[in-house]
């Protein structure tokens, strides 16, 4: 028998993009749900897909992985394109999708059975790596959410991907389980995994993502860093401390308006709050530093990822983790 996936590794060269992805569009009985996307992932990136929920990114990772047929556009995947070499293309691919479910009963090395193929890699070692190594005879039933979310992340690496596509991988998770799967896919990225991770939770996508495509109505927003997304959509900083005094005084208050790139000063209770752009933090700190004292309980809050995109990206109140301080809503007026 002729070893396919062996023939495959011969024959492919090795792109230096994973994915490029221009122009896609897609409709579903006439409606436009990816509208003109264009998307690069390389390889060894970890890049996140981020909008709200129907902005269209599991659609377009289903156009990435040939499950659904791009009306436009140009989709080429590790070289191949998704739709006419689907074959080809789908063993080089490690997918855990929206809603992935297992029977209950099924134990985890059978479920390591059934999903294994020629290229398949040591599965105790992955076990293991993923905190799984005692479960083998465990039924998927029987296993915790963030148990088996990790398993699922098991199963899309044991075929050796060149690709690994992640969508909404800890919906549903709580916080403990979540931080888990987080340091699981932390360990992808620091072993060079290319992976492309959908998700509606901004600070799962800065926690995690080398760069971040921001989706909106099937089109993409912007693309950048977690670092250049803030500074462009949130570049504000407020700094706050207090004097010594209950209450502090006009002259300090007066002092501090006239800093450079200071936007606004006010007084709350025995502290003063600066705000303005990040160079606001280096001259409000040269300042206390030129006057001789820095108060113990200086602060100063920049915005994440979170504060910088929800606007952007239409996110509902209900989907928000982070509470907004008031006063940097504001700021982004
Ligand atoms: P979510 O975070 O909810 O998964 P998403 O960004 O992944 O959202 P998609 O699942 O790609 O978005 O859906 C985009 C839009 O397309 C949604 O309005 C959805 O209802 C619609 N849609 C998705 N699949 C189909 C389908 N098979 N037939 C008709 N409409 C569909």
């Amino acid at each position: 028998m002729v070893d396919m996936d062996t023939d495959l590794d011969i024959q492919l060269p090795e792109p230096e993009q994973a994915v490029t992805v221009r122009g896609l569009r897609k409709s579903y009985g006439g409606r436009v749900v990816v509208d003109g996307v264009d998307l690069d992932v390389a390889v060894g990136e970890v890049v996140g897909l981020i909008g709200a929920n129907g902005a269209g990114k599991t659609t377009t990772v289903e156009c990435l992985q040939g499950l659904r047929r791009p009306d436009e556009g140009l989709v080429r995947v590790l070289g191949l394109d998704p739709t006419t070499e689907a074959d080809r293309l789908r063993p080089l691919i490690g997918s855990q999708l929206q809603d992935s479910a297992l029977p209950d009963r099924l134990r985890v090395h059978e479920a390591i059975d059934l999903f294994s193929t020629a290229r398949a890699r040591n599965a105790a070692e992955l076990l293991d790596r993923f905190g799984l190594g005692q479960r083998g005879r465990s039924s998927f039933g029987s296993m915790s959410g963030g148990e088996r979310q990790r398993l699922f992340l098991v199963l899309a690496l044991l075929n050796q991907p060149r690709l690994v596509i992640l969508d909404e991988l800890t919906q549903g998770l709580d916080p403990a389980a979540r931080r888990e799967v987080w340091s699981a896919v932390s360990q992808l990225r620091e072993g060079g995994t290319t992976v492309l991770l959908v998700t509606h939770e901004l600070d799962e996508a800065e926690a995690l993502c080398d760069r971040v495509v921001a989706m909106r109505s099937g089109a993409v927003l912007d693309t950048g860093t977690p670092a250049e997304l803030v500074a462009r959509h949130a570049g504000w900083a407020t700094v706050r401390f207090g004097t010594g005094a209950r209450e502090p005084s006009r002259s300090t208050t007066e002092a501090l308006r006239r800093l450079p790139t200071v936007r606004d000063v006010t007084r709350e209770r025995d502290q003063v709050v600066v705000r303005g752009d990040r160079a606001t933090i280096a001259h409000v700190g040269a300042w206390l530093v030129g006057r001789g004292s820095v108060p113990d309980d200086l602060r100063v809050d920049i915005p994440d990822l979170e504060t910088a995109l929800l606007a952007l990206l239409d996110i509902p109140a209900d989907v928000r983790r982070t509470a907004l301080a008031p006063d940097l809503d504001g700021a982004s007026q």
